[in-house]
């Protein structure tokens, strides 16, 4: 099968209201271009160094999700372009996000990213953490930023009961934060949850984003 098959195979089964993020971590040019080509134009990458020297070789049309965890000094190579950070992972990274989007004139989309996979390797708040930032007075005077919703990873795992209660949570975090802070905020939408592995577990579970990269572009090789 080649990338455009696999592209639609996946787009057929997503419900409608799902959007796919085309992970192109690692994979060169023609591949993205492939992808593009099929007419897909959301795509993810997790290293500012490979994204920021990417964007400028392909179509200015694409809109770039930065899926990666993400450094305060590195904020500035991404600005001018992200169309969303889905990864924000504590006040300070989100202060520098509304700073550098201020010096570019921009407006930038963010997700808060949850922890909620057993793993302690995957980054990401708690619910008192989030709280903590949306209470905060640096947020609270934020205008170059706006949150959309919330991300998040599973465990790795086989154990489907495990993966699904991880969704779980993570849609549980999204209504409650909804309700105590973006009641009147049509924005705050999304729950972006789902990988190759996972995804039509998570979009049962309420995943309004899935972030795919093997099952379109084929295993990654490090
Ligand atoms: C790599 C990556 C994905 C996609 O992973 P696949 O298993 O290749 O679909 C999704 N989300 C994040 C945050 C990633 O780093």
């Amino acid at each position: 099968m080649n990338i455009g098959e696999n592209l639609l195979k996946i787009i057929q089964e997503l419900p409608e209201h799902v959007k796919l993020v085309a992970v192109s971590k690692t994979k060169p040019d023609e591949m993205v271009m492939d992808v593009y080509n099929s007419g897909h134009r959301r795509f993810g990458e997790n290293k500012v160094q490979d994204l920021a020297t990417k964007q400028p070789r392909l179509p200015t049309d694409i809109q770039w999700h930065y899926i990666g965890h993400l450094q305060t000094n590195k904020v500035k190579f991404l600005a001018p372009f992200v169309s969303m950070v889905e990864s924000v992972d504590r006040l300070k990274v989100l202060v520098e996000i509304d700073k550098q989007a201020e010096k570019v004139n921009r407006i930038i989309p963010c997700l808060l990213q949850f922890h909620i996979a057993e793993e302690d390797t995957k980054f990401g708040l708690d619910m008192d953490e989030a709280r903590e930032l949306l209470e905060s007075d640096a947020y609270g005077k934020m205008k170059n930023i706006r949150l959309a919703g919330v991300m998040g990873m599973a465990t790795y795992t086989d154990d489907e009961d495990q993966i699904r209660r991880e969704f779980r949570s993570l849609r549980e975090i999204f209504k409650q934060l909804k309700v105590m802070y973006f009641a009147e905020d049509d924005d705050f939408k999304e729950i972006s949850m789902g990988m190759s592995g996972d995804y039509k577990i998570a979009v049962e579970e309420g995943s309004t984003m899935v972030r795919i990269g093997s099952s379109i572009f084929g295993a990654r090789n490090y």
